[in-house]
C-alpha cells in the first residue's frame, strides 16, 4: 500500500511508503496522508480473523497498512510488546448496557485513555524505523492535559527517541500532571510553562519554524494526523465488531459504533474498518457543545465557531483535523477541490456547500450533540441501570448512541459504544453525577507515592530551546545513538 497527501495537485500525485509517512506525519503541502486504495477482506478472511487474540489481530490489520515497512515477525512482536503491558488481558474488553448497546472499553492502556492502544503501538514502529535509519530525533508537542501523558508513556526507554512535552503550569488536574512528571524515564520530558494552552502550542510551532534547531535537533511530532496512529486504531473496530458477530456477506449480521468524537481520527478509523470489509451499519459521531461536525451532519453546513469548554474536554475542539481526510473522499479524491474548499473555508469560515458530498457523508455518519447537562444525566443513569461508572467522553458516546438506537426502534443492529477514557480521569464530573468518587486502578494509583520531577520554564521560547538543546541526545551526537 502507498500513500498520497490530501492536497497534491498534480495530475499524477506523489506516493510514499508507510514508513516515510509514520516519520513525515504531516505531508509538505500541508495535507494528510491517505492509503491509495484499500484491500478487501473477502468473508472467508473475516472469519479467519474473528476470535484472535488483541496483538495478533493487531499485527495482521496493520500489516494491512505497512506494506513492507517491517520485516516478518517484526510487527507481532512489536505489538506483543505494545500491548502486552494493558491491564486487561482482552486489551479492549466489551460490555454489555442493554440489548444493544454495548460498551467498548479502550482505557486500560498506561495513561487511562483511548489514545494509548494507538501510540503505545506507534512508540515502537517509530524506534524501530529510527533504529534502521540509524537516525536520532527530538520529538516535542504541547498537551492539554490527555495527549502529552499518552505520548510520553510511548516514547518514554526509546533509543532513538527523546520526548519534551509542554504543558501550561497550574492549568492541567493533578492526576495529568501526576502522570508525566512521575514517569523517571531518561529520555522523557514534561514541561511546565508559566503560560496557557495556547502559549504553549505557540511556543512548539516556533520550535519548528527555526529550521535550524529543526535541523540540529531533527524535530519531529507525533500528533493525530499521523497516519500510524489511525492504522493501530481500526484494530478495535474489528476485535468489538468480529466479537458481536459481525459476518460479511447476505446472511451475515452488521454493528453499529457511536464514537466520541473531537479531531475525527478515531471516528475516521472506524471508516476504514468499513472500507476494508467490516460490516458497519452506522457511526455515529458523538459531539459535546463544539458540535461543528453534529451540525454539518444535520445542515450540510461545516463553519467555524469559538471553542467551548466542556466536561469532556478532550473533544473541545471545532475544526476536525482528520475531517479532511474525509473530505478528500467527498471530493472524489481530488487534491485541488480540497484545496480550494479548504481556502474557502480559511477565508470566509464556512465551508462552500457541496450537496452531493453531503448526502455522501450522511449515508455513512450520524451526529448527535451532547450537551454537559445530558452528559452527567448520561452518566448518572449509566450508574444506575448497569453500576458502572463511565467518564463524560463515554459518556457522550453513550447518549449519542441511546438517541440512535431510539430513531431505530424494532431494529437489531447491536450499537457499541467507545468508551474513551477511564471514569478516574475524569473524578470531579462522574462525583457530581452520582456522587461516588472513581478510584484509580492500583497500578496508577502510585503517582500519589511517586515523586514528582518538575520543570518549570519561563514562557519563552528560547528557554525551551535551550533546555531541549541540553537535554536532546541528538544535541549531543557523541552520546546520543545518532
Ligand atoms: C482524544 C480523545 C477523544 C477524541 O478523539 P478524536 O480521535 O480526536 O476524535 C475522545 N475522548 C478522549 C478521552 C480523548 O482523549
Amino acid at each position: 500500500m502507498r500513500y498520497l497527501s490530501t492536497r497534491d495537485v498534480r495530475p499524477a500525485p506523489a506516493t510514499l511508503a508507510f514508513d516515510e509517512v509514520l516519520l513525515a506525519g504531516l505531508a509538505e503541502d500541508g495535507g494528510l496522508y491517505v492509503p491509495d486504495e484499500l484491500p478487501a477482506l473477502d468473508p472467508a478472511a473475516l472469519r479467519g480473523l474473528a476470535g484472535l487474540p488483541y496483538a495478533e489481530l493487531a499485527a495482521r490489520i496493520v500489516a494491512l497498512f505497512a506494506g513492507d515497512s517491517f520485516a516478518p515477525g517484526e510487527l507481532a512482536r512489536m505489538t506483543a510488546g505494545a500491548y502486552g503491558a494493558f491491564r486487561h488481558a482482552a486489551v479492549a474488553p466489551l460490555v454489555q448496557l442493554d440489548e444493544r448497546l454495548w460498551l467498548l472499553e479502550l482505557f486500560h492502556g498506561p495513561t487511562l485513555a483511548f489514545k494509548d492502544l494507538a501510540l503505545q503501538l506507534v512508540g515502537l514502529m517509530f524506534d524501530s524505523v529510527l533504529a534502521r535509519r540509524a537516525e536520532q530525533v527530538t520529538i516535542v508537542g504541547a498537551t492539554s492535559g490527555d495527549t502529552g501523558s499518552a505520548a510520553l508513556a510511548a516514547c518514554r526507554d526509546r533509543a532513538a527517541l527523546d520526548i519534551f512535552i509542554l504543558y501550561p503550569q497550574g492549568r492541567i488536574s493533578e492526576v495529568q500532571r501526576r502522570q508525566m512528571t512521575t514517569l523517571d524515564a531518561g529520555n522523557a520530558y514534561a514541561l511546565a510553562i508559566e503560560g496557557n494552552f495556547d502559549d504553549c502550542q505557540d511556543i512548539v510551532k516556533a520550535l519548528f519554524a527555526d529550521l535550524a534547531l529543526r535541523r540540529e535537533l531533527n524535530l519531529s511530532a507525533v500528533n493525530s494526523i499521523n497516519f500510524a496512529r489511525i492504522a493501530a486504531q481500526i484494530v478495535y473496530y474489528f476485535a468489538a465488531g468480529l466479537a458481536l458477530g459481525a459476518r460479511a456477506g447476505a446472511s451475515g449480521r452488521a454493528v453499529s459504533f457511536s464514537v466520541p468524537t473531537g479531531n475525527f481520527g478515531n471516528v475516521y478509523a472506524g471508516h476504514l474498518a468499513r472500507g476494508l470489509g467490516l460490516p458497519i451499519e452506522r457511526l455515529v459521531i458523538g459531539t459535546n457543545a463544539n458540535d461543528s461536525l453534529a451540525r454539518y451532519l444535520t445542515s450540510g453546513a461545516m463553519t467555524i465557531a469559538p471553542v467551548q469548554p466542556s466536561l469532556s474536554p478532550s473533544m473541545d475542539i471545532q475544526i476536525a483535523s482528520n475531517f479532511e481526510r474525509l473530505l478528500f473522499e467527498l471530493k472524489a479524491r481530488n487534491g485541488s477541490a480540497v484545496v480550494g474548499a479548504l481556502r474557502e473555508f480559511r477565508e470566509t469560515g464556512t465551508l462552500p456547500a457541496d450537496d452531493q458530498a453531503w448526502r455522501a457523508a450522511r449515508a455513512q455518519f450520524s451526529g448527535h450533540r451532547v450537551d454537559d447537562s445530558t452528559t452527567l444525566a448520561t452518566i448518572s443513569e449509566t450508574y444506575r441501570y448497569s453500576g458502572l461508572l463511565i467518564d463524560p467522553h463515554t459518556a457522550v458516546a453513550v447518549a449519542a448512541a441511546r438517541r440512535e438506537l431510539s430513531r431505530d426502534e424494532g431494529g437489531a443492529t447491536p450499537i457499541v459504544a467507545l468508551a474513551s477514557a477511564h471514569p478516574a480521569k475524569f473524578p470531579d464530573a462522574v462525583a457530581s453525577a452520582t456522587g461516588i468518587r472513581p478510584a484509580l486502578p492500583p497500578a496508577l494509583a502510585e503517582i500519589y507515592d511517586k515523586r514528582e520531577r518538575i520543570t518549570v520554564l519561563r514562557n519563552d521560547v528560547a528557554a525551551v530551546a535551550r533546555f531541549v538543546r541540553a537535554h536532546a541526545r541528538r544535541a549531543r551526537p557523541n552520546q546520543g545513538a545518532a
